[in-house]
């Protein structure tokens, strides 16, 4: 099928304007949040509805076209960018809330609808969506699900992962099928749990059941600050050690708070080298006594200051310098790399001492934001050279030696980022050949001839992206 075919019978499907090709509107779909690789699709489709989405990739095949999903193009480990080229099916035209069964707690929503929408919504019914990932205001519940998305308050209530009951899929030729539903323990096997954290390899997510949470009588949340990342990191393995679950623990270093207040005034301590976000929820009367429990644990491990927020508006203030600390790390350099590993909560000190000394030796600044009490690290790298300059090496190197740090300590080397193209070719640092060729198999079944956004999440044995020395390779093969 020659390209002016393939647009005419795309514009058939989702109507003249939903079909880009031009090259300048393209552009704006060759990359996502990872930001050291980019690469242009041939062409992108806005469907409407599932019967589009399944006429899209019937259409695609019949071309011989690779296929990637997009939602919001938020994802840090360049999911989304159409490494293959062909046919970007951005799904951000699908953001119906299709159905709400507030009895129940189910809702079905459409995949491009946006995270925080949802909770919008929900909130006149007293109901909330509880994985609350820091792009919330921005990426979509479809591109959660594809990531098996994760977010402070996952702590209590469980990744994305835990809280989908069912979705509806574009397989690989174009079928429509249900994978799991409303029922909170469907029969057969956990297809769903299989399709959630798939990362668009296995089908395009066209609808998603999702269980509600009801708002808790009460809430409470603290900033306890500290002398040393340390001394917080101790202090939440502390919290947890005591048989605690709080909602919410997040830790924010003193490079990323002041950069924060810079942006955003919200009153973070200047003069403190680490916080403790603490978010405490449940009945009226067991809040206060839970909350005087973690202000005594964070106290007894060094806490120099314990400041609570005393209305719904000083909690607010607070969660919005949490969301906004990766933007806010602009001001602290010129390029960043926000990484994602995991390491056991009893051992967050130890892993985030050898982060701190990798920084050292490789001579990078790296700030630090995240969810703490789940032991989900986000080190941070901040640098003022591009991707494409020899430096970069370095930068390499130091996200290696972190991820080495995190897999000693019996951890991972991705949390709720998703692999990507990022980490793809660290795969074999955890699994073994047997491993990778059993999850190769499960690609197999689902999508045999390898279109749905391909080149993911499997080792292809090219350099890591980003690297300079591909990068050079690839200029020299050029001229
Ligand atoms: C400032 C910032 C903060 C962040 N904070 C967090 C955080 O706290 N927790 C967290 O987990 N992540 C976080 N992220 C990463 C990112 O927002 C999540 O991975 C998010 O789920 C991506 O959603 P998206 O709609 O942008 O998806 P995209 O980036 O568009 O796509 C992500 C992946 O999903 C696939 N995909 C998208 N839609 C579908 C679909 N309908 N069907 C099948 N596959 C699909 C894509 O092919 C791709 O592989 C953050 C990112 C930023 C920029």
């Amino acid at each position: 099928m020659d390209r002016f075919e393939l647009i005419r019978r795309l514009q058939a499907i989702v109507g003249q304007a939903y079909v880009l090709y031009r090259p300048d509107d393209l552009t704006v779909y060759e990359q996502d949040a990872l930001m050291v690789a980019r690469h242009t699709p041939d062409l992108v489709v806005l469907p409407e509805g599932t019967a589009q989405v399944s006429d899209v990739v019937k259409v695609a095949r019949q071309a011989r076209l690779p296929i990637t999903a997009r939602g919001a193009g938020t994802g840090l480990s360049g999911g989304a960018i159409p490494e293959a080229g062909g046919v970007v099916v951005a799904l951000t035209r699908m953001t119906r809330l299709l159905e709400l069964d507030v009895a129940s707690r189910i809702a079905l929503v459409e995949p491009g609808m946006v995270n925080a929408d949802l909770t919008a919504m929900l909130a006149p019914h007293g109901l909330f969506y509880a994985p609350d990932p820091g792009s919330q205001v921005a990426s979509t519940i479809g591109g959660n699900v594809a990531n098996n998305s994760g977010g402070p308050h996952c702590l209590a209530y469980g990744v994305t992962g835990n809280n989908v009951l069912g979705l509806e899929v574009v397989l690989a030729d174009g079928t429509v099928t249900w994978m799991g539903g409303r029922a909170h323990d469907a029969p057969g096997y956990d297809l769903t749990g299989v399709m959630v954290g798939s990362e668009g390899t296995f089908g395009i997510v066209t609808t998603v059941a999702v269980r509600l949470m009801p708002r808790r009588e009460a809430v409470r949340t603290l900033l306890a600050v500290y002398e040393t990342v340390d001394a917080a990191c101790e202090a939440t393995s502390a919290v947890i050690a005591a048989g605690m679950v709080p909602e919410a623990m997040e830790i924010l270093d003193g490079i990323v708070m002041r950069a924060v207040n810079k942006t955003l005034h919200v009153g973070f301590p200047e003069d403190a080298e680490a916080a403790l976000l603490i978010e405490v929820e449940g009945l009226a009367e067991s809040v206060p006594v839970l909350i005087e429990r973690v202000e005594a644990i964070c106290r007894a491990h060094g806490a120099r200051r314990i400041q609570t927020a005393a209305t719904a508006e000083e909690r607010l203030n607070l969660w919005k310098g949490r969301k906004h600390a990766y933007g806010a790390m602009g001001r602290v350099g010129r390029r960043t790399m926000m990484l994602d590993v995991c390491a056991p909560r009893s051992r967050l000190a130890e892993v985030m001492r050898k982060v701190l000394e990798a920084g050292q030796r490789w001579n990078i600044g790296v700030a630090n934001f995240f969810h703490a009490g789940d032991g989900n690290m986000h080190p941070t790298p901040f640098f003022d050279f591009d991707d494409t300059s020899p430096e970069y090496a370095r930068v390499i190197g130091l996200t290696e030696d972190i991820m080495r740090a995190c897999i000693e300590a019996g951890g991972t080397i991705t949390g709720e980022h998703g692999i990507g193209l990022e980490k793809r070719e660290y795969l074999g640092w955890m699994f073994n050949e047997r491993d990778i060729a059993a999850m190769k198999t499960v690609k197999q079944v689902f999508d045999p001839d390898g279109v749905l956004n391909p080149d993911k999440v499997f080792p292809t044995g090219r350099p890591v992206h980003g690297d300079p020395r591909a990068k050079a390779a690839a200029a020299a093969g050029q001229a």
